[in-house]
């Protein structure tokens, strides 16, 4: 086969597999083997970028927006994040950390500096949303859908308790556009699964399926049955408030006083590449301990000075990488999936 078919072949499926993930929450492979077949893709068009297709998944953001929604255009685009994965030696179980190295060496080069400083904090396995709140008040949300345009699931994300629909505080900004993650708890995915086979209807594969299917349902009365769990992580635009953060950490700080939950215990801090990968591994073993779940670590620059200097490249900031665990996943109940948009 030469590499322009197996390009042609390798975008064809990874779309009908993002279209199973994103648009219908189906997905019928698992994620590392999506991940797989897609750094493969990646490979060949950097090799041979005259036969990248437009519609090529490395070129994109999510998927479709679902019929029945209102669309949202996000004001800022929701990108996706790079990989940097480490692969583990099964005998010795030392991990292999070259490729978040090597974007350590990238974002230090483009600083010019000997090393930087990091937030870390966990890569939650849900779906992103968007919140926009005007003078303290959630006034719509939006799922990410394509990047550019999303749903209006606003009713839906009411039902989500740890929500506020008023912001804490006697400063509250004019308006501030919060981005973070709504997922299912592992002890509320159980129940809910054990109620759906009660009734004689499917289980969920997994809790960011069900988390998916749960908030994108066009009956905001069968959202507000399913436990979802929102966890805030960046701010996307934020006017009228005495002093604008300067750094990743203060974004989430002020979210934390503003009343959205945070991942305490498992978010801060790190200068230089060793002491983040001390973290990782050290997430990487408490992972199972987590009441939900994550699939790695993201790691962004601190500094939103250095942020905006490193700025973007087609789908994902050039100053954040998400530093996935070793898959420990198999979807072995595809057929149980139940799709429920
Ligand atoms: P991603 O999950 O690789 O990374 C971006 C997303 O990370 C953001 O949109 C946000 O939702 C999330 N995120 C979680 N915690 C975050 C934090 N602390 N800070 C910032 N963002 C955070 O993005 P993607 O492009 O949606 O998905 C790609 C992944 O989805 C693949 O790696 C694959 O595993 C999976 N996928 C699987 C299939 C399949 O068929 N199994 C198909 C498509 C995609």
């Amino acid at each position: 086969m030469t590499a322009q078919q197996r390009i042609r072949d390798l975008t064809l499926q990874l779309n009908r597999y993002a279209r199973e993930y994103y648009t219908l929450d189906a997905p019928t492979v698992p994620d590392s083997e999506y991940d797989r077949l897609f750094r493969e893709l990646e490979a060949l068009e950097a090799e041979y970028p005259q036969f990248r297709l437009p519609e090529s998944p490395t070129q994109r953001v999510g998927g479709a927006v679902l019929d029945g929604f209102e669309t949202v255009v996000h004001a800022v685009p929701m990108l996706s994040l790079n990989n940097a994965f480490s692969p583990r030696d099964y005998d010795t179980g030392a991990f292999d950390h070259a490729e978040f190295l090597a974007f350590d060496e990238r974002v230090c080069k483009e600083l010019g500096v000997a090393q930087t400083e990091y937030a870390v904090e966990p890569k939650f396995d849900g779906l992103a949303v968007s919140l926009l709140y005007q003078n303290g008040i959630l006034v719509q949300a939006a799922t990410r859908g394509d990047g550019t345009t999303g749903e209006n699931v606003t009713e839906n994300i009411k039902t989500v308790r740890n929500i506020p629909l008023k912001l804490h505080g006697d400063t509250l900004p004019e308006m501030m556009e919060v981005r973070g993650e709504v997922l299912m708890l592992k002890a509320d995915f159980a129940a809910l699964n054990e109620r759906q086979l009660a009734a004689g209807q499917k289980p969920f594969a997994n809790p960011r399926n069900a988390a998916a299917g749960s908030l994108r349902q066009l009956d905001s009365k069968i959202t507000a049955q399913r436990k979802l769990h929102f966890f805030a992580y960046g701010i996307a635009q934020l006017a009228g408030i005495p002093r604008q953060p300067e750094s990743h950490i203060e974004e989430l700080a002020l979210l934390g006083e503003l009343g959205f939950s945070l991942p305490y215990g498992y978010f801060g801090v790190y200068t230089g590449a060793a002491a983040v990968l001390r973290e990782y591994e050290r997430l990487a073993e408490h992972r199972p301990n987590l009441p939900y779940e994550i699939d790695g670590m993201v790691v962004k620059v601190n500094s939103l000075a250095e942020q905006r200097q490193l700025g973007f490249v087609s789908r994902a900031p050039r100053w954040a990488v998400a530093h996935k665990f070793p898959a420990e996943e198999a979807l072995t109940t595809v057929e149980a999936i139940d799709v429920q948009v």
